[in-house]
C-alpha cells in the first residue's frame, strides 16, 4: 500500500483562492483561541528550530494510560465496537459513571442523568449551549480555566467575574457570591480542584456557598471536577452532595486527568434529566456519541483498579513539593501552595516594570515571552485565567525537566533590574 505523505499532498493540491477575514463569520469574533494552546504552539515552533524548550505550559499528565485500560480498548476493537453509539453514550458506560459517582462521591444517579461526550470540554460546551441565553449572566470565580469565559461568549451570555486572590486561597466567600448575583444570573461555574490555582473547596466552604444558592432557586451550578483525583489535601468534596440544590447542580468530569487519557477524549455530565436531555440534543447535532472504543475502555477505567491513578498522584505530590522549594528560592515570586491539580500559579507582578537591558516586562504576557525567549521555558500568562498578576506553571513534567526548567527561570529572572 502506498502511503500518501504530506509531501505528496503539497504536490497534488494547490489552493488558488484565499478566504478573507471578511468572509469568515462574525461568530469567530466573539471568542479567542485558548492561550494554553497558543503557548504550546510557540514552544513547538522553537523546538522545530532545534531549540531545547521545556514545556511547563500544558495541562496534561505526562504518564501513559494504564495497561488495563489499553487492553480494554484493544478488546473493544477486536469485538467490533466500531459503530455509532447512542448520543449520550453506551448504557454500560453510563452505568459505570453511576457506579463511580456512588463509589467515590456517595452520589446516586441513574444512567438517564448521564451524558458522555468527546472530552469534558464538549460536556461544558453542551451545558452552556443548553442553559445560557443572550444576556444571561454567568458567574465565574477568578482565576478560572481559560475555556469557561469563551464558552459563555459563544453562548452569548455575559461573564461576571468574582475575584478571588491568593490572599483568600483563590477561593470566593459566600458574601462575594451573594453580592455578584442579580436577576439576570443564570449559572455559576467553577472547578475544584481548580485549574489554574490548585484551590480545593472544603465541605464547609461548599456548604456555605450552598446556603447562598438555596436562596436563589433560578441559578444553576456547574461543578467541574475533572481534577478530582489530583488532590493533595484529602477527600474530594462535590457540591452536588447538598440535597437543597442537588437538582440544579451539573457535575462535569472526565478521564483526561485522573487516568492520563487526554487524547482518548472522554468527559461526562451528571445532571437532572431535563438538562441531560438538552445536552443530548445539542451533542446530537455536533458530534453524536463519543468514540466507541474509548467508551468501552472507559467502562474499565471507571469501575476497576484505581491504583495506577493513585500512583500518578503520588508522583505529582513529590513534584509539587520540589517545585515549591524551587520557586520559593526565587525572590519576587509569591507562590501559594496548590491543594490540587498539577499547577502552581504564582504572583509574578513584582517583576513588572523590570528590564534585562533588552526587554522590558510590563505584564504577564511579556513575562512569559521573556521566559520563552531567554530561558526556553514555556508557561501561560494569568490574564488568560482572569488574573493578570499571575503566571501558570505546570508540574506535569518529569522531575528532571522541572529541575532544569526552574534553574533556567531563576537564572534569567536574576538578570532583571
Ligand atoms: N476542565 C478543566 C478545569 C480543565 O483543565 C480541562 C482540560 N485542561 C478540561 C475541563 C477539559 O478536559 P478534557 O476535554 O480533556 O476532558
Amino acid at each position: 500500500m502506498q502511503l500518501l505523505t504530506g509531501k505528496n499532498l503539497t504536490q497534488t493540491f494547490t489552493c488558488k483562492t484565499k478566504t478573507t477575514d471578511m468572509q469568515l463569520s462574525s461568530f469567530l469574533q466573539r471568542f479567542s483561541e485558548p492561550e494554553t494552546l497558543k503557548m504550546a504552539k510557540l514552544g513547538r515552533e522553537l523546538r522545530e528550530k532545534g531549540i531545547d524548550v521545556i514545556d511547563l505550559s500544558l495541562g496534561e499528565p505526562d504518564f501513559d494510560t494504564p495497561d488495563h485500560i489499553k487492553t480494554a480498548a484493544v478488546k473493544a476493537i477486536h469485538d467490533n465496537w466500531s459503530h455509532y453509539s447512542p448520543v449520550p453514550g453506551f448504557l454500560d458506560l453510563r452505568e459505570a459513571v453511576c457506579i463511580k459517582l456512588k463509589r467515590d462521591n456517595n452520589l446516586i444517579y441513574k444512567p438517564e442523568n448521564i451524558v458522555t461526550s468527546t472530552g469534558a470540554k464538549q460536556s461544558l460546551a453542551n451545558v452552556l449551549l443548553a442553559l445560557v441565553d443572550e444576556g444571561n449572566e454567568v458567574l465565574i470565580p477568578t482565576p478560572y480555566w481559560v475555556t469557561y469565559s469563551e464558552l459563555v461568549k459563544i453562548a452569548r451570555g455575559k461573564v461576571v467575574e468574582i475575584h478571588a486572590s491568593s490572599a483568600s486561597g483563590f477561593k470566593i466567600t459566600p458574601q462575594q457570591l451573594e453580592a455578584a448575583i442579580t436577576d439576570k444570573t443564570k449559572l455559576f461555574m467553577f472547578s475544584s480542584p481548580c485549574n489554574p490555582s490548585g484551590a480545593v473547596y472544603s465541605k464547609e466552604e461548599l456548604e456555605a456557598l450552598t446556603a447562598v444558592f438555596s436562596k436563589h432557586p433560578g441559578i444553576f451550578i456547574l461543578s467541574d471536577e475533572i481534577y478530582e483525583y489530583i488532590n493533595f489535601v484529602g477527600n474530594h468534596e462535590s457540591i452536588a452532595q447538598f440535597e437543597t440544590i442537588r437538582d440544579r447542580v451539573i457535575i462535569v468530569n472526565g478521564l483526561s486527568k485522573g487516568f492520563a487519557m487526554t487524547g482518548w477524549r472522554l468527559g461526562y455530565i451528571a445532571a437532572n434529566v431535563n438538562i441531560a436531555r438538552a445536552c443530548e440534543k445539542v451533542q446530537g447535532q455536533f458530534t453524536s456519541g463519543a468514540n466507541s472504543i474509548t467508551q468501552k475502555a472507559a467502562v474499565i477505567a471507571l469501575t476497576t483498579d484505581l491504583r495506577p491513578s493513585m500512583e500518578m498522584v503520588k508522583e505529582f505530590s513529590r513534584r509539587r513539593k520540589r517545585v515549591l522549594e524551587l520557586v520559593n528560592e526565587i525572590p519576587g515570586i509569591d507562590c501559594s501552595e496548590p491543594d490540587g491539580a498539577f499547577y502552581i500559579f504564582p504572583d509574578v507582578s513584582a517583576y513588572y516594570g523590570k528590564t534585562d537591558g533588552e526587554s522590558v516586562i510590563s505584564n504577564a504576557s511579556e513575562f512569559c515571552m521573556y521566559l520563552l525567549n531567554k530561558a526556553h521555558v514555556s508557561s501561560v500568562m494569568g490574564d488568560a485565567f482572569g488574573e493578570p498578576k499571575c503566571v501558570r506553571f505546570s508540574f506535569a513534567n518529569s522531575m528532571e525537566k522541572i529541575e532544569e526548567g526552574w534553574k533556567r527561570i531563576k537564572e534569567v529572572l536574576g538578570k532583571l533590574r
